[in-house]
């Protein structure tokens, strides 16, 4: 149940008949009442697709935050290429993202199909219309977990009454309450992550060792237990998941869903297992539980397509920029030239920090796309700022307003390095186009992520932060001057033999991460792997208890 006192989604559903929208590019509408019965029952996607199917039907409840949603739908889409039903339960302000995504795979074929669950703002205390923006206020996160809790009995009510019966509960891992949907079903849960295994363990090992014993300085570093090799990292960087915000709610909660982790059926990760062999076995022995790596999910969209505006629409939002015209400036750089730098859908740079960064890169020298999210929020001195550089650098440097198609730009020959938060994703895109990063982690596992391209991959430059933005006594206005981003950017784009080694690690990744997509790789055979032991009939559920 979840903690603090949430409210009962049994409670809540006697008292609110919720209308289910089961929606599709191809069929009529049907909707339904919470508690499963019929209201106008039209010719839903559940009656066209794998009637009498024999084929393993996954439920994906993904979050709506883009790190995590983009590579939940990626896997969806190919687990249906493999042959699986999955079906993706959400919200409608999350579905209006995903439906465009969803039509294209359905219109090629897939069998993938979008179920609408309206949320109740009212009872989670959530203001009304919460999650329609860019992306839920932090204030409000908590309130929207216990919202998306209460579409348990709605989600557990359509799944019954819309053949073919779910096989597979595949959840974000923020989503503990999904324990109770698959039990209820009497089908195996599984955990998704995008998240590196390293990550994972490091997390893992830190808390179950107990490593912050008698350490009284969240900055103090200690070595990371049980890694077999020497790895420091400070409770600031790593946390762990929900934990240290000072708000009690918040450590239940985190209780909660590592328990919800630990009863899990299994895992499976966006990442690939040649990348990081002995953390995918290290972290599958630690939890004693199956590690299903079928990364990077990018590749499903590179693989059907090169088309500029198919491949930015993969990122779920509207380019700020036309694709083609973005396609057509990198066409105009020399290969290997350009640098992208973007912080991902969440964190976004002071103003004064926003002007030392458009310094630093201006002065590298460096022909630059750089993706400000939230561009026209700054104040006015720092819009001034950014059109005079535009000015200053008009031809060599390419400002993106907002959202940014970065696989179309990450995958473009001009480009040849990354200045990156960290984001799971960012990093592993950057590892399949073969690039090597500029490290500028913010929060949560982006320090994390920043050893495994810095320290296990060899193909990382760090900015030097330490401290997590969120862990800072006094927010510092400056955390990365203008001189640091430019020897970081120039290191990464030099000719030097440092530089000319990290590319060719991260060449000889992204030639990793294609085999492992194609037939005959890790990936590929743990997606078939997971779409044959998951048919109705299988033991699915036996893959629990294997490592
Ligand atoms: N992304 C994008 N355009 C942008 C910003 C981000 O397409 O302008 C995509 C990016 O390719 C990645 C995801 O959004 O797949 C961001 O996830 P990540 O884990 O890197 O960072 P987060 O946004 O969760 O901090």
């Amino acid at each position: 149940m979840m903690p603090c006192a949430a409210p009962r989604s049994q409670q809540h559903n006697r008292a609110r008949k919720q209308q289910l929208i089961v929606s599709s590019a191809s069929t009529t509408t049907a909707t339904m009442t919470s508690q499963g019965q019929s209201a106008t029952l039209g010719r839903g996607d559940a009656e066209n697709d794998a009637g009498g199917s024999k084929a393993a039907h996954f439920v994906f409840v993904p979050l709506r935050e883009q790190g995590h949603l983009i590579p939940a739908v990626d896997t969806a889409l190919l687990l249906a290429t493999h042959g699986a039903v999955c079906t993706i339960v959400a919200p409608p302000s999350t579905a209006a993202l995903v439906r465009p995504t969803v039509d294209s795979a359905r219109r090629s074929g897939l069998q993938v199909r979008l179920a609408e669950f309206p949320l109740d703002y009212a009872t989670a205390g959530l203001p009304e219309g919460a999650d329609d923006g860019d992306s839920i206020p932090p204030m409000q996160m908590w309130n929207y977990y216990r919202a998306m809790a209460l579409l348990r009995a709605p989600i557990e009510s359509y799944l019954r009454a819309h053949a073919p019966y779910p096989t597979c509960v595949v959840s974000d891992f923020v989503h503990p309450w999904t324990t109770e949907l698959a039990a209820n079903l009497g089908v195996p849960r599984l955990t998704f992550f995008s998240m590196c295994t390293f990550g994972l363990l490091c997390q893992h090992n830190l808390e179950r060792f107990h490593a912050w014993d008698g350490v009284e300085d969240p900055n103090e570093p200690v070595v990371v237990p049980g890694l077999g090799r020497r790895f420091e990292v400070t409770r600031a960087q790593a946390p762990g998941f929900f934990r240290g915000i000072p708000i009690p709610c918040w450590e239940e909660f985190a209780d909660y869903v590592e328990r919800a982790r630990a009863e899990a059926d299994g895992v499976i990760v966006n990442t690939f297992q040649e990348m990081e062999p002995e953390y995918v076995a290290g972290y599958a022995a630690a939890r004693k539980m199956k590690v299903w790596t079928v990364g990077p999910v990018s590749t499903y969209h590179q693989r059907r397509t090169t088309l500029a505006s198919t491949l930015a629409s993969r990122g779920l939002r509207t380019s700020a920029i036309d694709p083609e015209e973005c396609r057509r400036w990198l066409d105009g750089r020399a290969p290997g030239s350009v640098v992208y730098v973007s912080f991902g859908s969440i964190s976004q740079a002071d103003p004064k920090q926003v002007v030392e960064l458009g310094l630093g890169l201006e002065a590298s020298g460096h022909p630059f796309v750089w993706m400000l999210r939230n561009a026209d929020g700054y104040h006015e001195a720092v819009r001034g700022f950014l059109r005079e550089l535009e000015a200053r650098v008009a031809g060599r440097g390419l400002l993106v307003r907002g959202w940014a198609p970065q696989l179309l730009v990450l995958s473009h020959d001009a480009v040849g390095g990354f200045v990156t938060h960290c984001g799971w994703n960012s990093t592993l895109e950057a590892v399949a186009a073969g690039l090597p990063v500029v490290t500028w982690p913010h929060f949560t596992d982006q320090f994390l992520n920043e050893k495994m391209a810095v320290e296990v991959l060899g193909i990382g430059v760090s900015v030097g932060v330490t401290e997590p933005l969120t862990y800072q006594a006094v927010a510092k206005e400056i955390v990365v001057g203008r001189g640091v981003v430019e020897a970081a950017v120039r290191s990464v784009m030099g000719d030097g033999e440092e530089a000319e080694g990290r590319r060719r690690r991260a060449r000889a990744l992204a030639a990793m991460a294609r085999a492992a997509a194609q037939p005959g790789g890790s990936s590929h055979a743990n997606l078939l792997d997971l779409v044959e032991r998951f048919q109705p009939g299988a033991a699915g559920g036996a893959a629990a208890s294997e490592v």
